[in-house]
């Protein structure tokens, strides 16, 4: 369980606005407070609400991977391992790769382990990045994201992502592209939209990247998570693997999003200059925990297929609520996260609703202002997490209900 109630600042909902000076903070994380996440569970719990806002499933893996760990524990894979990954777990990633995307990567020079997703993107940025590179990012974005470009010294570009579909203008991500650019930095299936990027968009990106000869930052960290359309690597359009770091991580696709074990996918060029940020942020990952997860990698295809069919029918257990609740819901075609128009039942601003809703309803949810800079567009949005047994899911409308218009 969950039971955060740290703060690194009192407060923080929309990057930048309103947040006190923090003393001893250097200017270039001053603004970012503490994460919605943290925030949002501290009030989960204060109010002994249900958590559907942060992105933890509220039960476990599978026995087979928690298994693995012990064993690696029990024969004494106790000590910090190779830095660049457990050699069982890259080559059980190489093999993964192979195996959904037909994509071949060499694990010892072109796979890497990090602690969780975001530190490879954190180490990722902070290797490629010279001071004043510009990242296009789409908005509403991963909240690591922002903060991540702004400890590399780098300056992020926005593109927004516009509902109800979250497509973008293609003339904006053309025009966000500067001499100045270093990446393009990807999240699909997309946090908190639920986005699935199409093949059609996916060439879009990819033909800039080749044309400004940029790099392509990959977040693919719900790639098992799909339920319509299809997960493309982008890695794996025409001349993309060179120019591509792919980031995935085991936490979303294996419920153990405490374990915090993750990687990228690069050429050996790259994979070396990330490995180099990667061995002074945290050397290695920790090693009984990279066993267990090579065992999960390796999982049957029924895992994998079953993973998805039941986060489909939580997807439906939820959406159907809370339109039946009067909810304007943007159905998503991947992730474990669902995004609701709060209009339709009165209510213009994400954060007061957000911060109602746990002492008014007994809910706790995610307000989606805190991952949008330019853009007012997550001020009538709301983010519900679907990764909840169905009892869980059925508690929350039943105490939801109380927010239908009479
Ligand atoms: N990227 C996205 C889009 C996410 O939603 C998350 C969620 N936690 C992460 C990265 C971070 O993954 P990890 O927990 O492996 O660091
Ligand atoms: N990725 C999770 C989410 O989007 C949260 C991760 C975190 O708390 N940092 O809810």
């Amino acid at each position: 369980m969950n039971t955060d109630t740290d703060s690194a600042t009192t407060h923080a909902l929309r990057p930048g606005a309103g947040h006190p000076r923090q003393p001893y903070l250097t200017a270039r994380l001053q603004g970012f407070g503490t994460t919605i996440f943290t925030e949002m569970t501290r009030l989960a719990i204060e109010h002994k609400a249900i958590n559907l806002g942060q992105g933890f499933p509220n039960f476990d893996g599978p026995d087979f991977v928690k298994q693995a760990a012990r064993e690696a524990i029990e024969r004494g894979e106790n000590q910090y391992c190779r830095m660049a990954g457990h050699p069982e777990l890259v080559t059980a990633i190489a093999e993964h790769q192979a195996r959904f995307y037909g994509l071949r990567y060499d694990p010892m020079s072109e796979i890497t382990v990090f602690s969780g997703a975001t530190e490879a993107i954190f180490a990722t940025l902070q290797a490629l990045c010279e001071v004043g590179d510009e990242i296009v990012m789409f908005e509403p974005y991963y909240d690591s994201y922002r903060a991540s470009v702004a400890m590399a010294g780098a300056t992020p570009r926005y593109v927004t992502l516009r509902a109800p579909d979250f497509s973008y203008d293609r003339g904006e991500l053309e025009r966000a592209i500067t001499q100045k650019t270093r990446a393009i930095l990807l999240n699909t299936p997309h946090n908190p939209t639920g986005k699935v990027f199409s093949k059609d968009e996916l060439e879009h990106i990819a033909a800039l990247a080749r044309k400004h000869d940029i790099l392509v930052i990959t977040d693919e960290v719900y790639e098992h998570i799909v339920f319509d359309g299809e997960h493309i690597p982008l890695a794996g359009l025409p001349g993309m693997r060179e120019r591509t770091v792919q980031i995935s991580s085991s936490g979303k696709t294996f419920s153990f999003t405490g374990w915090k074990v993750g990687h990228t996918c690069a050429s050996p060029e790259l994979s070396a200059a990330i490995r180099c940020a990667h061995q002074f942020v945290t050397f290695c990952t920790a090693t009984p925990l990279q066993v267990g997860i090579a065992a999960a990698y390796r999982a049957p295809d029924e895992y994998f297929s079953t993973l998805t069919r039941d986060y489909r029918a939580l997807r439906d257990r939820l959406c159907d609520g809370l339109a039946g609740i009067g909810l304007t819901v943007l159905r998503p075609a991947g992730t474990y996260f669902v995004l609701t128009d709060i209009r339709a039942l009165g209510y213009h601003s994400d954060v007061e609703f957000c911060r109602m809703l746990p002492q008014e309803i007994g809910v706790a949810a995610i307000p989606p202002s805190a991952f949008y800079t330019q853009s007012d567009d997550g001020a009538h949005l709301v983010r519900w997490a679907f990764c909840k047994t169905a009892e869980t899911i059925d508690a929350a409308l039943a105490r939801l209900q109380q927010l239908k218009k009479a």
